[in-house]
């Protein structure tokens, strides 16, 4: 009877299982609960070895976007060992998967990124540039630290689940080219989220802290753009070719006037991947790609018609052809779930930050002071904002994919303290840090909170539940998700793979084997922290294992 009565009174299936599970299972006493947390904190401090390993090890594979073959290999086998059921080539992305385990309500997905940044390879602790592979890609933002944070955290919380018999089911996914905003739209389509009650993303960050509502950034569509000329003699018979790269310049010259009438919180930004072979060859190829940033769905794709419709009067002034206009990816701008967010920030006070030593804080400043920003070092305070600035101070910024998850499923990101704040970004000078005690200990004070919110998630239906009822009632009551790709856009699995070929063999030199060395900085015979020699020298001689 009662069970009939709740599938009446329930307007979804989703409602309906939460309200069922709230039914049959009353949330866990708070003094029981706190003392779950307290073991959790204590199980994450006793992996601190392991965490630092995984921080590492990832961090000397510095592979890019969908190149993270490595990096994925790595975590999938740490992930079976550990009793999780793994499928791997997930959404057709090679790199991607889905680790499993538990059974029942919640279902939680734990995500974080894996990627780096082209040319940010960079010798850890050391507070200069020094490239450990000149030209190699790296962990230019601290992609790194999150894995190691979920991981850790898991397997802490896995723990208590098993001895306690509570139910549940964890899911571990990757952000795979996070910085292509290249996977998540596509795993969302792909249905990984679609049993899932609570997703918990984790990313790197300066400070622990989390926040609801839309955050101070940009959703964004990335579309490349070819096209088709003719070639001809350059200078025997320039009249009879067609320049492609005259329409890609002719492109950008048009969108950079087009856009001082766009709105101010627009950002766009192009590179040419393809601008032809050789001068003498009128060229018949040539691409550009841009990624057009806006803040809502409908602002997005406005700015993308615009986009094509340049594309368009380029190819006509030309008398070229816009043969392709092909989406490498996309990201919806990102809503935070409230509950959520306010469980995980009473976690984040009751684990506060970690204790910076004064090696930490020589490396920071040195590093801040490299880069001209202020050497306030790391930080003493906890970021207390959790609450969004109100939507009309939103000019834009970044974009990450996890805004596609969080219009499906509620969602937060926490952002754990494994960087040194005021860095450019997207840069070597975040790479510095990434493998080094500042990196280790944030990402250790980031699998507390993650576990002990995991718990809340766990032992609290009634947290699901407003979970839910924030996102439907507020969060997705006048928009409702739709994909920015098109249906039969792909992921594009092809990119960075050049770059990997080239620097592949010589990166392999620098893994990290932790079977003969404690930590990264030991096996490269790295000083913590090494500070710039002279004005005029960062380092002596180049290490060299
Ligand atoms: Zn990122």
């Amino acid at each position: 009877m009662r069970v009939i009565r709740l599938s009446v009174s329930c307007l979804t299936a989703a409602i309906c299982a939460t309200s069922a599970q709230a039914q049959r299972r009353p949330p866990l006493a708070a003094a029981k609960l706190d003392g779950f947390k307290r073991e959790a904190i204590a199980d994450v401090d006793s992996r601190a070895k392991f965490t630092q390993q995984m921080v590492d090890q990832i961090f000397s594979f510095g592979e890019l976007g969908f190149q993270e073959v490595e990096t994925s290999k790595f975590l999938v086998k740490i992930l079976r060992d550990n009793g999780f059921s793994v499928e791997e080539g997930v959404a057709g992305v090679p790199t991607a998967w889905v680790a499993t385990w538990g059974s029942g309500k919640p279902v939680i997905a734990i995500g974080s990124d894996i990627d780096g940044i082209p040319q940010a390879s960079q010798k850890p602790a050391v507070a200069c540039h020094a490239p450990l592979v000149p030209g190699a890609p790296g962990h230019g933002e601290g992609h790194n630290t999150g894995q190691p944070v979920n991981i850790t955290a898991i397997l802490a919380v896995k723990k208590i689940m098993e001895r306690e018999k509570l139910p549940g089911t964890i899911k571990v996914w990757p952000g795979v080219a996070e910085e292509q905003l290249g996977t998540k739209a596509y795993l969302v389509r792909a249905g990984v989220f679609k049993d899932v009650d609570v997703a918990l993303f984790s990313h790197v960050s300066a400070n622990l802290s989390v926040s609801w509502g839309p955050g101070n950034g940009s959703g964004l569509v990335s579309v490349l753009y070819s096209f088709e000329g003719q070639a001809a003699h350059a200078a025997g018979a320039p009249w009879r070719g067609r320049s492609a790269l005259d329409a890609v310049e002719l492109m950008d010259v048009g969108w950079n006037y087009r856009r001082e009438h766009l709105r101010l919180q627009q950002r766009s930004h192009y590179v040419i991947p393809d601008g032809g072979d050789q001068p003498n060859v009128v060229p018949t190829t040539a691409s550009v790609w841009y990624y057009f940033r806006e803040l809502t769905y409908p602002q997005i794709k406005a700015m993308w018609a615009i986009g094509d419709s340049v594309a368009q009067g380029a190819a006509l002034m030309t008398g070229t052809k816009l043969v392709q206009e092909r989406v490498l990816g996309s990201a919806w701008p990102q809503h935070f779930n409230r509950p959520i967010a306010e469980a995980m920030f009473a976690n984040i006070k009751r684990v506060g930050l970690p204790t910076w030593t004064d090696a930490d804080q020589t490396l920071a400043k040195a590093v801040q002071k490299e880069m001209g920003s202020k050497e306030e070092g790391m930080p003493s305070k906890l970021d207390s904002t959790i609450a969004p600035d109100p939507e009309d101070r939103n000019m834009g910024g970044g974009s990450d994919d996890i805004g596609d998850v969080s219009w499906n499923v509620p969602t937060v990101t926490l952002r754990y303290p494994s960087n040194i704040p005021g860095l450019p970004g997207h840069h070597w000078s975040s790479a510095i840090a990434s493998a080094t005690p500042i990196a280790h200990k944030g990402a250790t004070a980031g699998a507390k909170v993650m576990a002990t919110t995991i718990l809340d998630i766990l032992t609290k239906p009634p947290l699901v539940d407003s979970a839910w009822a924030y996102f439907r009632n507020v969060q997705t009551k006048d928009t409702k998700y739709e994909p920015l790709m098109r249906p039969n856009e792909k992921p594009a699995t092809f990119l960075n793979t050049d770059i990997l070929e080239r620097y592949r063999p010589q990166m392999r030199r620098f893994y990290y084997d932790p079977t003969k060395y404690g930590t990264y900085l030991e096996q490269l015979g790295i000083q913590y922290p090494t500070l710039r020699k002279s004005k005029e020298k960062c380092e002596d001689t180049p290490t060299v294992p």
